[in-house]
């Protein structure tokens, strides 16, 4: 059996309760560049030697995670309300009250609805 931890507050998450996945994708991005005629006719061989040098110092990890870095949590329902509140600076602490709303009890009314 999977024994899941949650990444916010660290305690175990007991098995099928109730948990969250957060999924994070940290890309590098860029704004569209125009090419025109002066970068296309400049020799880039010396930025091209440079970039490969800065490269050869760094491990794959390091190259890999300045371009793409996917992280995955799983939060309990407590977490999971603080990092809906404040996502870059959250704090598990810092989660509202609980809601009256026990979506627990309807998510899994949705996989098992109960005879009429
Ligand atoms: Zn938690």
């Amino acid at each position: 059996m999977i024994t899941y931890h949650c990444d916010g507050c660290g305690k175990d998450i007991p098995p099928k309760s109730l948990r969250y996945t957060v999924t994070i994708d940290v890309k590098a991005a860029y704004d569209k560049k125009e090419i025109g005629l002066a970068e296309l006719v400049q020799d880039h061989k010396k930025e091209i030697l440079d970039l490969i040098e800065q490269l050869e110092s760094k491990s794959a990890d390091e190259v890999e995670s300045s371009v793409f870095k996917r992280l995955k949590l799983d939060l309990c329902p407590s977490c999971q309300r603080a990092y809906l509140k404040n996502p870059i600076h959250f704090h598990p602490e810092q989660a509202p009250p609980k809601t009256d709303l026990d979506i627990d009890a309807f998510l899994r009314s949705l996989d098992n609805p109960e005879p009429e």
